[in-house]
């Protein structure tokens, strides 16, 4: 729809424009109400008989790169009404565009408010002089923190968490309503009382998520001994997983001892040898491969198509150069690991008599590269015969334990077996913090309490032990649509707040920033 620019275009709702100029810097347009009588506010009886006029100048929107001020023709009215004890009233204007006592317009207090949220004060304000609506730090800080104020909804779900305000120094608490997805308050400690006094003034509140740590769970049930308490499903998942390293801790001891008396199998203590050498038989095959097809009149071209090897490789196979192409640093020692092995457990420990047999046998190796297999053999054994050198840690055993079979290379999945074998506790823990986490994922508490009393005995007791004294909130987390998680999210674009703001962040400015934006 075009419609023509009108002058009255430029005024609020509910004015019009009696005449419009400017100078360089301002442009000033006057304004007069629409409305023929103003309401008295005392009585509510219309009134058309002016007392007076006087000016309003409210700043507002820019326009043109210019500031703008109004200028509002505002009457005085005499109140007529027989029983009103007011006798002149000021005429007041929609809320939505001019407040009473407003200095700014409220399309202008909107940008104001966003500025402030966005930027903070200082950098706020310097913007806003660009933007030519000039006000100065402390007017944003006043417009964001007065907006807080408006703000009262009824909280039926809420999460509470803590945030630190210095790292690991002090602590605030921060509450968010879940079902609005939004923050609601931040208190200045995460001190029992300050959480159970706020809990109180809001009764209306049935259900709180939580997490399990600190003492949230003690101040809801002081100051909403009614509310339903949520315990955090993410805090759930990773404590039962800590409980498990903590179980595979305790049973380090075992865990070597029969790490140590079955994994020192001679065979594997070769493994690097014998992988090495499986390496070299491959690459003679496809050396083999290679020029087989050349001698049957194959081109590069073709061999390289029928391979899938690169032309380069193929090239250099053809040329000879190097038998073993695919090594970086090959060894002359290779073929002779088989040979080198069966003596070595058959006893010959000597480095240079081991060498002189191989060089009668045609060895063309120096006796260096035989007595550095040999030590880097007796290392080995040395270090398998002490066992813990190989046991890793509980971390790393704790998450071998936890992977799928597949995901596990053949050492790990050796190791992981031995120990299952030799210590049967940990393999129930296993099992008790698996059908733990399932209960969480599949959303089914129906097990809970048979579950406590299998876990309560095994190496994870103190973990069920803790769940059993938190039963009624775990539960809820287990079945419950609600969760902590969006409170951790806020508790991110606090700290991203907090950290615009230098760290010289006042709490109720904190929370304005973060609570005004939503
Ligand atoms: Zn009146």
């Amino acid at each position: 729809m075009h419609g023509r620019f009108q002058r009255a275009n430029l005024a609020p709702e509910g004015f019009t424009v009696v005449s419009v100029y400017d100078d360089r810097e301002q442009c000033h347009i006057l304004l007069r109400s629409r409305r023929p009588m103003g309401l008295c506010p005392d009585c509510g009886q219309p009134s058309r008989r002016v007392q007076s006029r006087y000016l309003r100048r409210p700043s507002d929107l820019p326009l043109g790169g210019r500031r703008v001020v109004l200028m509002i023709e505002a009457r005085r009215f005499w109140c007529d009404a027989v029983v009103c004890r007011r006798r002149i009233f000021c005429e007041r204007f929609d809320h939505g565009v001019l407040a009473r006592y407003a200095r700014r317009t409220q399309r202008l207090e909107t940008i104001v408010h966003h500025l402030g949220l966005a930027l903070g004060g200082r950098p706020g304000a310097a913007f806003a002089k660009r933007l030519m609506m000039p006000v100065s730090k402390d007017t944003l800080l006043r417009v964001v923190r007065r907006h807080v104020a408006d703000q009262c909804d009824e909280l039926n779900v809420i999460g509470i968490d803590d945030f630190a305000f210095r790292r690991g120094q002090t602590y605030g608490t921060i509450v968010c309503d879940l079902e609005r997805r939004k923050p609601v308050t931040l208190l200045p400690d995460r001190a029992l009382e300050t959480s159970r006094a706020w809990l109180a003034r809001h009764p209306s509140i049935s259900i709180v998520a939580r997490d399990r740590g600190g003492g949230y769970g003690e101040a809801i049930a002081k100051g909403l001994p009614d509310a339903e308490q949520v315990a955090d499903r993410w805090h759930l998942m990773e404590n039962s997983s800590r409980a498990f390293l903590d179980a595979v801790s305790k049973s380090m001891r075992q865990i070597r001892h029969a790490v140590g008396g079955n994994v020192v199998d001679p065979k594997l203590l070769t493994c690097a040898e014998k992988l090495q050498y499986e390496g070299y038989l491959r690459r003679q095959e496809t050396n083999e491969a290679i020029r087989q097809l050349s001698q049957t009149g194959a081109s590069i071209r073709q061999i390289v198509r029928q391979t899938g090897y690169s032309r380069k490789l193929v090239r250099d196979v053809l040329r000879g150069q190097r038998l073993d192409v695919f090594r970086t640093r090959p060894s002359s020692l290779d073929m002779w690991l088989p040979w080198l092995n069966e003596r070595w457990e058959a006893g010959a420990r000597n480095a240079l008599a081991l060498w002189r047999e191989m060089r009668s046998e045609g060895f063309v190796g120096q006796s260096g590269v035989v007595s550095q297999w040999a030590q880097r053999r007796r290392l080995a054994e040395k270090a398998n015969q002490s066992g813990l050198a190989r046991t890793p840690s509980a971390r790393v055993l704790a998450q071998l334990m936890t992977s799928a079979r597949d995901e596990l290379v053949k050492s790990e999945a050796i190791l992981v077996a031995v120990i299952e074998e030799h210590v049967p506790d940990l393999v129930a823990a296993r099992q008790a913090i698996g059908e733990f986490q399932s209960m969480i994922r599949c959303k089914s508490s129906s097990q809970l309490n048979t579950w406590l009393e299998s876990a309560k005995v095994g190496l994870v007791s103190s973990f069920a032990n803790g769940v059993a004294r938190d039963l009624a909130a775990v539960r809820n987390a287990i079945v419950s649509p609600w969760s902590n998680g969006q409170t951790e999210g806020q508790i991110t674009r606090l700290k991203l707040i907090k950290r615009q703001m230098y760290g010289r962040a006042k709490l109720d400015l904190l929370q304005a920033r973060l609570i005004g934006a939503i």
